[in-house]
């Protein structure tokens, strides 16, 4: 989630687009569950229908992040984003990577929980950049 909200940030400011006008959505490649933020901001994931879905029950699944128009039909944003796929992740783990933050901040990953100071290389920071760098290999 932290990943795909530096994504959004670079792809919004890319096609100088308004967030609001560009959303994100994070699931499935099959579209079989997505993920999203509860009241406290951890992730949990619902499946198609809505309800809350078992992370562990998943196999193998298609992590996917969905940068899409929030207009019926689009306005033209997110055919430009599809084809600039791998500048964008360079683009948002540069973002994280410079941020001034320890952990994860709203400037670069959005909100993020407080962590356990044992586990540093599991801050959503860190989560992040580990997920840019398994794209950029993908
Ligand atoms: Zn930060």
């Amino acid at each position: 989630m932290g990943a795909a909200h530096a994504l959004h940030v670079v792809a919004a400011l890319s096609v100088m687009a308004e967030a609001r006008d560009l959303q994100k959505a994070i699931g499935s490649g099959d579209g079989a569950w997505f993920a999203q933020a509860d009241g406290r901001g951890r992730g949990q994931l619902r499946g198609a229908d809505g309800s809350l879905a078992d992370p562990a029950s998943a196999e193998r699944f298609t992590p996917t992040v969905y940068l899409y128009d929030n207009y019926p039909g689009g306005v033209g944003l997110s055919e430009p984003l599809w084809r600039r796929q791998a500048e964008l992740v360079r683009q948002a783990r540069a973002l994280v990577v410079a941020c001034d933050c320890r952990a994860g901040c709203p400037a670069c990953v959005g909100p993020a929980l407080a962590v356990d100071e044992a586990r540093e290389g599991e801050t959503p920071r860190a989560l992040a950049i580990r997920v840019f760098d398994l794209l950029a290999t993908a």
